[in-house]
């Protein structure tokens, strides 16, 4: 039996209408328990996003820092 655990992200706001603490993750998995996919959905605009694309702005910042931070030469 698969299965879809349901949570809301606290402080999250959802890119689409602005609204906060309205995006519920949903974390489907498995029968052995192994995540299948991973879902973001605002439940004022019902706006669907991967949780993997919306951080992507402050990691590829990050990214920036440290090679900023760690010269090979
Ligand atoms: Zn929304």
């Amino acid at each position: 039996m698969a299965r879809t655990r349901k949570r809301f992200i606290a402080g999250a706001e959802c890119p689409a209408c602005g609204a906060a603490d309205t995006l519920q993750l949903t974390i489907s998995s498995d029968a052995a328990g192994n995540v299948r996919e991973e879902q973001v959905q605002c439940v004022a605009c019902q706006h669907t996003f991967s949780d993997k694309e919306e951080p992507q702005q402050q990691t590829s910042a990050k990214d920036d820092t440290l090679i900023g931070l760690f010269k090979p030469e």
